[in-house]
């Protein structure tokens, strides 16, 4: 096992991380930036390394500041959590080179899998589902102009090395495909320094639906069911959930063999998320693969009563999967508490949080690193807390939710909190009759 695990990473996922590694018995070592000193993943971790000013390309993106992190403290194992470095292909590398292990697939499952333009054609040769449209990166508007032709529209444009709904554009006929094509290629070229774009058949009012998976070095490779990820404010999610209240067993069924059958094409380790759309015949395509472990990962944690990290964790040491997926019990919902204002077009609300009381009680898991007098910076993602309820079945997890998010008390800063409460008295949610246009065409979000 590793001596000493260093997490590249911040925030509640940071924290995450430490509690397994505590309950592993490993020590711990954090980085962090200048404004990240009074963070609990600091004060919780054995060891802690400034690793530069709040900026991130300069501290949490920096491969020589995080190495010579793990240097000076004698880590053995880096962790990466979500974002930031974890599904970049040279740090996994450069990794492996300085002798450190990446907690994390090899680069080249990375380099595979992370291009999302290359990881469908590694999907489709092994025959599972793709959405129809381009082989790989479109070149220009001319190609993107016949491809469109051929698939039939609506068309999206997305950006080959996408996250976070960013660089994706819908286009809906052939006089708006050359504007699409150029501001859809920006925006991937300042988010992801990579212009490159793909395009696929839009789906109309699909299902986002994804399959946990884990490999090991073996060979084995594990699914642990479907999170329901359909509830998204401009292509990103707010509300996951385990089972979906949408697919049939059969079709959860297939989709579960299919994911395994593409982990296994590329030898894949660790923890991995196969991502479907689904549409209204349940017909699935796969759209992605997320070669991390995923914010929402704790719904399927609370369903399978396993520890997704514990197994990331050991399975990077050489070890087995010890959670070996059994029957599912329950359903769980993942609220994201975010530092935003909804009520302003989601804008980000940072600041000082003058009084914070969490809510508890059986079935009530909080996942955050957030309290009372945190300042949080402006300079990172707006997630402050993740809110995952289990119940017996889907009623009760909502009902269980609803009161809950009634308990949850933050003060000084605008969150998405009453968002949430109004998502659950909406009687088509509470009916689990919705798809990724729901958020659309309920609220007023803009
Ligand atoms: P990202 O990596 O930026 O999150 P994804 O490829 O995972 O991008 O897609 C994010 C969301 O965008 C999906 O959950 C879905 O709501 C929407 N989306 C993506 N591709 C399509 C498509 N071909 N048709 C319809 N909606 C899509």
């Amino acid at each position: 096992m590793f001596k000493k695990i260093l997490i590249a990473n911040r925030g509640e996922i940071a924290l995450r991380i430490i509690r397994t590694c505590k309950e592993l018995e490993i020590p711990t070592v954090a980085v962090y930036s200048e404004v990240d000193r009074e963070s609990l993943h600091v004060v919780f971790a054995d060891e802690a390394v400034c690793i530069g000013p709040a900026l991130s390309s300069q501290s949490y993106l920096k491969i020589s500041n995080i190495l010579s992190a793990a240097a000076i403290t004698g880590a053995d194992a880096i962790h990466p959590g979500y974002g930031f470095l974890a599904e970049n292909a040279d740090f996994s590398e450069i990794c492996a080179d300085s002798g450190i292990k990446f907690i994390g697939p090899s680069a080249d499952s990375i380099r595979r899998m992370g291009d999302k333009a290359f990881a469908k054609e590694t999907m489709k040769k092994v025959g599972v589902p793709v959405v129809p449209g381009s082989e790989g990166i479109v070149k220009d508007v001319d190609e993107a102009k016949k491809i469109a032709a051929e698939i039939g529209y609506p068309v999206m444009l997305k950006a080959s090395a996408g996250g976070g709904g960013k660089g994706m554009r819908i286009v809906w006929k052939e006089d708006e495909i050359e504007k699409a094509f150029q501001t859809a290629g920006n925006e991937a070229n300042s988010a992801f320094s990579n212009p490159d774009l793909y395009m696929e058949k839009y789906i109309e009012n699909p299902h986002h639906i994804e399959i946990q998976i884990m490999g090991d070095t073996f060979g084995n490779v594990y699914q642990y069911g479907e999170r329901d990820c359909s509830i998204q404010r401009r292509h990103q999610k707010l509300i996951e959930e385990s089972p979906s209240p949408f697919i049939t067993d059969e079709v959860r069924k297939k989709m579960g063999e299919a994911a395994i059958l593409g982990a296994k094409s590329v030898n894949y380790e660790g923890a991995g998320t196969i991502e479907f759309l689904v549409d209204k015949h349940m017909n699935f395509y796969f759209i992605e693969m997320n070669t991390r472990i995923q914010v929402e990962h704790p719904v399927t944690e609370m369903v399978n009563h396993v520890d997704l990290i514990k197994n990331q964790i050991l399975v990077a040491a050489g070890k087995r999967v010890e959670d070996i997926p059994e029957k599912p019990h329950g359903h769980a919902i993942e609220f994201r508490i975010n530092a935003e204002d909804p009520d302003a077009n989601f804008r980000p609300s940072p600041g000082t949080i003058e009084y914070l009381h969490f809510p508890g009680g059986f079935g009530v898991r909080i996942d955050s690193h957030v309290y009372t007098e945190y300042v949080i910076p402006p300079n990172y993602d707006s997630l402050i807390a993740k809110m995952i309820v289990w119940g017996t079945d889907r009623a009760h997890a909502i009902k269980r939710a609803k009161r809950a998010l009634d308990e949850f008390k933050i003060e000084g800063i605008k969150t998405t909190i009453p968002f949430h409460q109004k998502v659950l008295m909406n009687k088509k949610f509470i009916k689990g009759e919705f798809d990724t246009s729901f958020i659309d065409h309920h609220f007023k979000t803009n």
